[in-house]
């Protein structure tokens, strides 16, 4: 049982999942909402507050706007609760939307295994949509103010279409009222390099975030691929994306720093602004949320996508002449294979604006290899 400041009360009925610092359980109610509970906040009298602050912004024109989009885009704090007594060993928390009503984590879109059974539709137009809901998402946090630190796929939800959700609101960094709540910093392989190794109570910041949404558009387009994945080339062991981050071990600024198997999705599968903008962020001229929105909706534009035809789950940006997920599908699995028919009936959707190809001759693609 959780209780508001008011008097109004849920009972808990399932454990959902937990995360680094909370835990989220399902309640009782008509209505698709969780609660969340902090056990051990390093201050629980300044959660409190963030709690509450937080719950009060829900009113301000920043947060109607961002809260305005349906399904739900941010599961926001909607009221404090309190697990236990009311003295000091109570547990601090709060309920929100749940992002299961609409959304399935994140993760599912990142992992091929998962992807073709939890979302058998999807396609790579599937992945740029998502990456374009979350440039959007992110830039429009940023013009607002507020600063998510931890950004990272478990604290993300998407469905279907590519639509991207997001939670733990109570980690993000923002002012009410001229004070500063500071945000939590990233997680391993999330975290920009200049934050890697930062003394705690280093504070993150709009750029920090910019880093992590390239970190994810990469995987997004790549097939959960992260873009420092690979052995290093230089002979040193491998010890973890954030090693690879801090040396500068990514194939798309160097392509013989790291190897990496011959299942990796091929580079070149990239719309060429895409892959600009990614060298780019990763190379320290880092474009905001706000370009990767620009430039992801212009690659999402219709005539910009293609169908291949031998594959309808197979599609790739028009400045690739043929199919890449053929050629990968060739040397190593099929990323995106086609399922049987139900019923007779080809279940996949058409996707806006992509257009069916016939197969390229040899000669084509010996000629775009050149
Ligand atoms: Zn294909």
């Amino acid at each position: 049982m959780v209780m508001s400041e008011n008097g109004r009360a849920w009972s808990l009925t399932e454990r959902i999942g937990s995360g680094s610092e909370g835990v989220v359980y399902a309640v009782d109610e008509a209505r698709p909402l969780v609660a969340k509970l902090v056990p051990e906040p390093p201050d629980p009298q300044a959660y409190r507050r963030r709690i509450a602050r937080l719950v009060r912004q829900r009113r301000e024109p920043r947060t109607v706007r961002l809260l305005s989009a349906t399904p739900a885009r941010v599961a926001w704090p909607m009221i404090g609760v309190r697990a236990g007594s009311r003295g000091a060993d109570g547990i601090d928390g709060y309920v929100m939307t749940d992002m299961r009503h609409a959304h399935q984590p994140f993760v599912h879109l990142l992992t091929p295994d998962a992807r073709r059974v939890l979302l058998p539709r999807a396609t790579w137009a599937t992945g740029l949509a998502a990456a374009l809901s979350l440039a959007r998402l992110l830039a429009d946090l940023h013009t607002e103010g507020y600063v998510v630190g931890d950004l990272k796929p478990d604290n993300l939800w998407v469905d279907a279409d590519g639509g991207v959700g997001i939670a733990d609101v109570d980690s993000w960094q923002f002012t009410d009222g001229g004070e500063t709540f500071p945000g939590r910093m990233g997680s391993p392989g999330y975290t920009a390099p200049e934050r890697i190794g930062a003394p705690a109570g280093t504070a993150p910041d709009a750029a920090s975030d910019d880093f992590v949404l390239a970190v994810l558009v990469h995987q997004l387009l790549m097939c959960g691929l992260h873009p420092f994945a690979g052995h290093p080339a230089d002979g040193a062991d491998y010890l973890s994306h954030d090693d690879n981050i801090l040396h500068g071990r990514c194939r798309l600024l160097d392509r013989t720093s790291v190897v990496l198997s011959r299942s990796a999705p091929p580079a070149d599968l990239l719309p060429r602004r895409i892959g600009d903008l990614l060298r780019a962020a990763f190379g320290g001229a880092r474009p905001t949320a706000a370009v990767w929105a620009g430039a992801l909706a212009a690659e999402s534009a219709p005539g910009r996508l293609r169908t291949c035809g031998t594959n309808p789950l197979h599609t790739h940006t028009v400045e690739r002449p043929w199919c890449p997920w053929c050629d990968l599908a060739e040397r190593a699995a099929d990323s995106y294979p086609a399922r049987p028919a139900p019923h007779g009936r080809d279940g996949t959707k058409d996707v806006k604006g992509v257009r069916d190809v016939s197969e390229n001759s040899v000669e084509e693609k010996a000629a775009w290899q050149r």
